[in-house]
């Protein structure tokens, strides 16, 4: 069911100490908030300490990634099993450091998506353009493309209850946020594209904003009517400022 999700992507940030002081501190600033799903997505290997970090608490837990096989000879792999079994409830797919520093696929993240939906975990789909094709007038283009990849081949129905995050990469970790009005008329572009294909997965998808979503910026960006809180990097290092966007929301 469509409701406002705050999630913080902690990136390659962390050890077993920053975990459990975050972690701590979130729990304070942001147990009382009501009306927002709160999530947070730390490194991999500190997937299972932090679902034991946070016990009793109602802050979910994402992971930044998954691979796509399940088991055997794939060394370095994490497969979305392993994830489920240690409590990660959202993976984080097609971010776009991965489409650039890994060279990932539209298909390959369709895969992804595929395997994530089958182990009954929340695919969190992240799309956008880059700042040349925000330029050149592509940025419907690219996300109708990136989603496209996903409903070629498994139907408009799988967005049902999962998540998109709309990141245009120019404003990912640049301080330079799209403004609430550039990206609800993306938002309600992704909603429609969705809904031509099928009304209630349109209904229910939670679209986020990402990108330099900040404690100044948040409450502005939440006005907008298909945004459905926000993925956060940088201010998600920071209990303050991420409670602030919680509230926000
Ligand atoms: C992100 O990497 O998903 C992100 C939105 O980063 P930042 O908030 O730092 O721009």
């Amino acid at each position: 069911m469509r409701h406002p999700l705050v999630m913080g992507n902690w990136k390659l940030n962390g050890s077993r100490h920053m975990v459990h002081e975050l972690i701590a501190a979130l729990r304070n600033e942001v147990s009382t908030v009501a009306g927002c799903e709160v999530a947070i997505a730390p490194p991999a290997i500190y997937l299972d300490m932090a679902k034991h970090e946070l016990a009793g608490s109602r802050i979910a837990l994402g992971a930044q990634d998954t691979g796509t096989n399940v088991s055997g000879a794939f060394t370095g792999e994490t497969s979305v099993e392993m994830l489920k079994d240690v409590g990660t409830k959202y993976v984080i797919i097609g971010h776009s450091e991965r489409r650039t520093y890994h060279k990932e696929s539209d298909e390959f993240i369709a895969e992804k998506f595929a395997v994530i939906k089958e182990a009954g975990l929340v695919p969190v789909l992240c799309i956008g353009e880059t700042e040349a094709e925000n330029a050149a007038g592509k940025t419907e283009e690219v996300c109708a493309r990136q989603l496209d990849a996903v409903l070629k081949t498994m139907g408009a129905q799988v967005f049902k209850d999962t998540v998109i995050a709309y990141e245009p990469v120019w404003a990912i970790g640049t301080g330079k946020s799209a403004t609430p009005a550039q990206a609800q008329a993306v938002h309600k572009f992704i909603r429609d594209h969705i809904a031509k294909h099928n009304a209630e997965a349109a209904a229910s998808v939670i679209i986020q904003y990402g990108g330099s979503v900040n404690a100044s910026n948040a409450a502005e960006l939440f006005t907008q009517p298909d945004i459905d809180g926000a993925l956060v990097g940088g201010a998600s290092l920071k209990a303050d400022a991420f409670a602030v966007i919680v509230k926000a929301a």
